[in-house]
């Protein structure tokens, strides 16, 4: 940084530059700088309302913990309700799912925010591990699938208004390049701060943390002493796309607010653009005949793997 600098706002040295803006912080104001800003996205976006309840979904990773304690500080100002869920996948390596379960119980309660826990192998009848060693299909798009059902499912029963998760704005730019690179149209399309309920009864899903860099969230939980995990998933290696990760940080380091650029004008100009264009030709939801979640078919993507497992497993 060569010379040191000092914050714009009470001059004591600054720990944080926020780059797009030139603006130099100190580490209380960068909190609420930060969250100043995930307030404005909730706005900008109608994700929460007064007297809204939000689910929150915490994995015990840096990002879920960070969206949780941001919700739960607004949640005052802002006058809606924040309730923390956690799915026990079942996941033994690294011991990670029981890690996960107990680093998000100990933020929840350190918070004073309720805690739900959900094993997907006492709800559904069989966990993740099981899924991978019987179905021939990456472990994450497994795992997105069974985390997006259970998700909602569990929101669904408990009459939540909205579900929160922690894909951040780093996590959206990546998923727009790839989805251009192999014109992926209608994930592209999918790729929205909010995604109105495609049921009656449903809760919406929102991303707070969607114009929120990678770098601030890992700042606002360090600032913070957040004790999130540190080993991730023993599944994360087999992730595809790493190379855009890279690329795109370079980019940012290049223009800084580059990657919100990008994400900003895809959702202003080109996904009202490419709507247009796809008229009516995205597919048609309608509720699974096996569990009435949505589906495209007639019965959904998740009660059909279910069912497969079940029956490798001998279970069904
Ligand atoms: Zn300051
Ligand atoms: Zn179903």
């Amino acid at each position: 940084m060569g010379r040191a600098r000092r914050c714009r706002f009470c001059h004591r040295p600054a720990e944080v530059v926020v780059r797009q803006a030139n603006l130099p912080l100190c580490r209380e104001h960068f909190i609420s700088w930060f969250e100043r800003r995930v307030e404005r996205t909730i706005r900008r976006y109608r994700m929460l309302g007064p007297g809204e309840r939000v689910l929150v979904a915490v994995s015990g990773g840096k990002d879920s913990l960070a969206l949780l304690h941001a919700l739960k500080s607004l949640s005052g100002p802002m006058g809606f309700e924040v309730s923390a869920v956690t799915l026990d996948l079942g996941i033994e390596g690294n011991s990670y799912s029981k890690l996960s379960v107990e680093t998000a119980s100990r933020a929840a309660k350190a918070l004073g925010v309720e805690h739900i826990v959900v094993s997907i192998g006492d709800r559904y009848g069989f966990t993740l591990d099981e899924a991978v060693r019987v179905v021939r299909r990456p472990p994450c798009s497994l795992c997105g699938l069974i985390k997006r059902y259970a998700l909602t499912d569990v929101a669904r029963e408990l009459g939540f208004d909205a579900l929160a998760t922690g894909h951040t704005l780093d996590d959206v730019a990546r998923f727009l390049l790839s989805s251009y690179i192999f014109t992926s149209i209608r994930e592209l399309v999918r790729q929205t701060p909010v995604v109105p309920p495609k049921l009656p009864g449903l809760p919406r899903l929102i991303k707070p943390f969607y114009e929120s860099l990678e770098e601030h969230i890992r700042a606002y939980a360090d600032f913070l002493g957040l004790n999130y995990m540190q080993d991730g998933c023993p599944y994360a290696r087999t992730a595809p796309t790493d190379y855009f990760r890279a690329f795109l940080d370079e980019v940012e380091a290049r223009s800084p607010g580059a990657k919100h650029t990008m994400v900003r004008g895809y959702i202003k100009h080109i996904r009202p653009a490419l709507l247009a264009s796809l008229g009516n030709k995205i597919e048609p939801i309608r509720p699974c005949s096996k569990c009435g979640l949505p589906s495209s078919g007639e019965v959904c993507a998740f009660c059909r793997l279910r069912e497969r497992v079940l029956r490798a497993l001998g279970k069904a």
